[in-house]
């Protein structure tokens, strides 16, 4: 579904990022784990079109995305969920979903996704009238996933969801995308962590200084430590 080749970026003379090989399969959820600075953003960055790679090709479902602006890769099934969060936080929760629903559907088919996401995250439901920004961290990780989830996407790419929570939360935030996944949603997620994410992974990429250092099925990498 995406196939990342030998893809180098940076910010003027840095190489951030250093002829990165990365695929993921339909179905797949892939895991980039890594260190501050070791990539893992710039490699967001790059597929998702807001930073032009400097060599190498994209290509999400066999055509090539590299250079394309973010609001052409969500008409094409690319979702990306940000670091920090990316909701209204003084809007309500009802407003935030509504919003993210309407730029895809027409009004009723807008309410039946509303629905289908507010079951995936039944507390949001609880908090649905209250104000984004009141909510906790936890809470604002699965309003700005629910948000992404309304774009309909084939795959969803997201910065380090488990960033800023509790255990407790981050197995919630897990189970949801587990949810995702077992409905036909494709994953890529980053996380700095590596902790909790071999439950979840297909396969896991371990980014270091711009570079692949490892990669493997979660069960080889789990074996080897
Ligand atoms: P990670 O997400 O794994 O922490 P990043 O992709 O953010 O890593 O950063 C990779 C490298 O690029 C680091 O050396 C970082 O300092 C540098 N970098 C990231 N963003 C910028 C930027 N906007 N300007 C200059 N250098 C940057
Ligand atoms: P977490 O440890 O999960 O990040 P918080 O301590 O941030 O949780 O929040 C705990 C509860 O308090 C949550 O249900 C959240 O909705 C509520 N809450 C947090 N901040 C505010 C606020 N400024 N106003 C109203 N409710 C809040």
């Amino acid at each position: 579904m995406l196939e990342i080749r030998g893809v180098s970026a940076g910010y003027g003379r840095l190489e951030a990022l250093k002829s990165v090989d990365l695929t993921v399969a339909k179905g797949e959820v892939v895991f980039v784990v890594g260190p501050n600075g070791a990539g893992k953003s710039t490699l967001l960055k790059t597929v998702s079109g807001l930073m032009a790679p400097s060599a190498g090709t994209i290509a999400f479902n066999g055509e090539t995305i590299a250079g394309e602006p973010p609001e052409r890769l969500c008409c094409r099934g690319l979702a990306l969920v940000p670091e920090g969060r990316s909701i209204f936080r003084t809007l309500t929760v009802e407003e935030n979903l509504s919003v993210a629903a309407m730029i895809r559907s027409d009004r009723d088919a807008a309410a039946a996704d509303r629905e289908r996401v507010l079951d995936l995250f039944p507390i949001l439901r609880s908090r649905y009238h209250g104000v984004a920004g009141h909510l906790s961290g936890g809470e604002q990780q699965q309003l700005a996933i629910a948000r992404a989830i309304l774009q309909r996407p084939l795959m969803m790419m997201i910065d380090e969801p488990s960033l800023g929570l509790a255990p407790l939360v981050i197995d919630q935030v897990y189970e949801s995308l587990r949810q995702l996944n077992a409905d036909g949603l494709t994953l890529l997620v980053v996380e700095q962590s590596t902790a909790r994410i071999l439950d979840l992974a297909s396969r896991i990429y371990v980014l270091r200084n711009g570079h692949v250092a490892l990669e493997g099925a979660a069960c080889d990498l789990a074996d080897g430590h």
